[in-house]
């Protein structure tokens, strides 16, 4: 441990919403982050939900030693060969009719590409999201996104609504309990009707609203937002950050809820690490941007580095069976979690599918008051106890923890998990007996 290191962080990084800098991280590798002192914790988060092969996997180590010798990075204008083998291995997994690609680094990033898309081809600039959605930091993304702050950067992009989210456990619109009847999509596009200027361009949602609180919508929900989508001439753009590529438990939402939107965008779980994400569309809707001069030019599209990277990651999903894997190790954790659900009256909820699941926690279950305190003691002393978790800091969308384990996750790694947080979350109820308020 380098006290004067952990110092120097302390004075010169711009803090960006991450906490205090009590110590400093060196390594990780497959479900385990070491820290300065050299303790190993364990990673339910996979890192920023990216390292879903587990940290380092050997296939991604040698991806990115023969991109570094081979190019790391080219003119935007040149096509590398890596990108073109990775726009057709991707075409190969999507669902039809969704062929092309187009190669960035991050998810805000992708859905800036998408719905710069989706506005040059229908001509208009009407964007519909979710509440509680989260696509971004950058200015389409974060004018779409409702789980992160607003407050205090100026004026975001015109022409976005938000519709309420379909949250059953603490229905947006007051209305349902535990069984969504849809009434928040019904309201929110009648009051989109009603505000709109006459231009819709996009509908972009995420199919499992993780910031959110891991919502999963109810069954026929996509079915029906893509009517509403076709209805008024508008795209539906899946945003699959979180659940493409077998965090779920299926290649893509897309091809487990058997709807194909217009544009999807994909990126956390692509690069393996690395900073790597697509957008991806038909050939018809390609062909109509193209002719209208569509233009995405960065200095980091199309690079050739991380596209191996996400070839990688392609190969070991299928070599390693990983999505099924996400599917078994799914089940296990949620078995072991639903144990946990019996034992505390704390945990209202346990939602989520395969590997990416969430953990509502309540002062009481009939009230469902989000117990805040609670999931930050408990999310502090998970860690001193050697897990990594994260929660959710925004009283509204509830106190919810995030457990998505890399999907190379062991058995065992998912009991000793499991056995933290329930030593966490006994001494952190205790604690509150002993202390309340
Ligand atoms: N979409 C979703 C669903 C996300 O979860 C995130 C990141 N939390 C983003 C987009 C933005 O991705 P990035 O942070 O890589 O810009």
């Amino acid at each position: 441990m380098d006290e004067e290191l952990r110092e120097a962080a302390r004075d010169h990084l711009i803090r960006y919403g991450q906490g205090d800098i009590d110590k400093l991280y060196v390594s990780s590798t497959g479900t385990t982050v070491t820290d300065d002192e050299g303790r190993e914790i364990l990673d339910f988060t996979s890192g920023q939900m990216c390292a879903t092969l587990g940290h380092s996997h050997p296939a991604i180590v040698k991806a990115i030693q023969m991109g570094a010798g081979n190019a790391i990075h080219l003119f935007s204008g040149m096509i590398p060969e890596a990108v073109a083998r990775l726009g057709q291995k991707l075409a190969e997994w999507l669902p039809k009719p969704l062929t092309r690609s187009l190669f960035v680094n991050t998810g805000s990033e992708s859905n800036e590409a998408a719905l710069r898309m989706a506005k040059m081809v229908t001509g208009g600039y009407e964007v519909i999201a979710l509440g509680g959605s989260w696509h971004g930091v950058t200015g389409q993304a974060a004018s779409a996104s409702f789980a992160s702050e607003r407050r205090g950067y100026g004026p975001k992009v015109p022409g976005v609504s938000v519709i309420p989210e379909p949250y059953s456990y603490r229905c947006p619109i007051g209305h349902c309990r535990d069984n969504c009847d849809m009434s928040c999509m019904k309201v929110g596009m009648k009051m989109f009707d009603m505000a709109s200027e006459g231009a819709p361009a996009a509908i972009i949602a995420e199919p499992i609203l993780s910031a959110g609180g891991v919502l999963v919508p109810p069954e026929g929900y996509f079915k029906k937002l893509k009517s509403e989508a076709e209805k008024r001439g508008m795209m539906l753009i899946f945003d699959e950050a979180q659940t493409a590529f077998g965090r779920i438990g299926h290649k893509f939402a897309a091809t487990q809820l058997g709807v194909t939107p217009d544009i999807m965008s994909v990126s956390k779980t692509l690069g393996g690490g690395l900073p790597l994400a697509a957008m991806i569309t038909s050939d018809k809707i390609e062909e109509a941007a193209h002719e209208k001069g569509y233009a995405y030019y960065t200095s980091h599209v199309s690079d050739p580095l991380p596209a191996l990277a996400g070839l990688a990651v392609l190969e070991t999903v299928e070599e390693e069976n990983l999505i099924e894997r996400a599917r078994e190790m799914g089940g296990y954790l949620r078995e072991a979690l639903e144990t946990l659900l019996q034992k505390y009256e704390a945990i209202g909820e346990i939602r989520g599918q395969g590997l990416l699941m969430g953990i509502d926690l309540v002062k009481d279950r009939e009230s469902r008051e989000p117990h805040l305190e609670l999931g930050l003691m408990t999310t502090k002393r998970c860690m001193e106890l050697g897990l990594s978790m994260n929660i959710k800091h925004r009283p509204e969308r509830g106190a919810v923890w995030r457990i998505a384990p890399p999907l190379t996750v062991s058995k065992a790694e998912l009991d000793k998990g499991v056995e933290i947080l329930d030593q966490a979350l006994r001494e952190s109820l205790d604690e509150l007996a002993r202390n309340p308020g």
